[in-house]
């Protein structure tokens, strides 16, 4: 299908005999927004490493630009960026020095890492700080120099695993605003989240997790739709889905 950069068919993941992702049928368009909705432990992780490739899965194909990851994994990696929830940085590395190892490692051209590096530095508000180790950052600053990396090679897919834990509000409006910058320019963003209003606020379509299975998908209208409920809300229907007791508490403290 056309302009399809993120396709999964059939993937399934056990461990040992356990099933924690089952028969997954996805796909993302360029210039769209997917958020990937569910409870912990619902599969989230599994599958976007499964997407990136670290994963081998135990059934299904994954297709990145139209790469198979098993068969062209080179190709398929160098069009992906991926921004795990619990990123490793290396401590006694400068911002700008870690944006230039990166870029090394993907082997962008030495005469476009210096001017790449220092747009992205800009992008992200981290030009004051940019010759401090990152040992010395904070959470939502380290967030920002891992997303800046991972737009060093200037990916067409990025995979982003819970990217909102952990930052203040202000920091997940910019995390949005460059989200949408990315998809307006034909980027596919794939995001992972436990936080229905993360979804809703950020994504233009959503795919809902649970125990390993796709329940339900589509932008958030058409999800009301689907389940039919009738005057039942997103929330209501995510709720009575999920069950997941974070959300019923969000939503209650919207309502106030
Ligand atoms: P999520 O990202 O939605 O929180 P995960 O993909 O991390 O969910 O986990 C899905 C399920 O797979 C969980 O039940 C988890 O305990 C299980 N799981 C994850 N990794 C492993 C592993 N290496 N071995 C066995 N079970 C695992």
């Amino acid at each position: 299908m056309e302009n399809v950069l993120i396709q999964t068919i059939g993937l399934t993941k056990r461990y040992g005999t356990v099933p924690v992702v089952k028969s997954l049928n996805l796909e993302v368009r360029g210039g769209e927004i997917f958020g990937f909705l569910g409870p912990n432990g619902s599969g989230k992780t599994t599958t976007i490493k499964m997407l990136t490739g670290l994963l081998e899965p135990s059934e299904g194909e994954v297709f990145i630009c139209g790469y198979d990851i098993r068969k062209q994994p080179m190709e398929a990696k160098a069009m992906t960026a991926y921004v795990p929830d619990q990123p490793r940085l290396y401590g006694k590395l400068s911002a700008r020095e870690f944006l230039h190892l990166v870029a090394a490692l993907y082997r962008v051209p030495k005469d476009i890492i210096q001017g790449r590096a220092e747009q992205l530095l800009d992008m992200f508000g981290l030009q004051d700080r940019a010759d401090e180790l990152l040992e010395g950052y904070s959470h939502g600053m380290r967030q920002k120099v891992v997303l800046a990396s991972a737009l060093i090679h200037q990916p067409r897919v990025i995979l982003l695993d819970e990217p909102t834990v952990g930052l203040d509000p202000a920091s997940a409006r910019q995390l949005k605003d460059l989200l949408q910058e990315m998809a307006r320019q034909g980027v596919a963003v794939f995001l992972s989240t436990h936080i229905l209003e993360i979804a809703e606020r950020m994504c233009h379509r959503v795919g809902i997790l649970k125990e390993g299975v796709l329940i339900a998908e589509g932008s958030t209208e058409e999800l009301r739709q689907k389940v039919g409920h009738g005057g039942e809300s997103l929330e209501d229907i995510f709720l009575e889905l999920t069950g997941s007791q974070e959300n019923a508490e969000l939503i209650e403290s919207l309502g106030e």
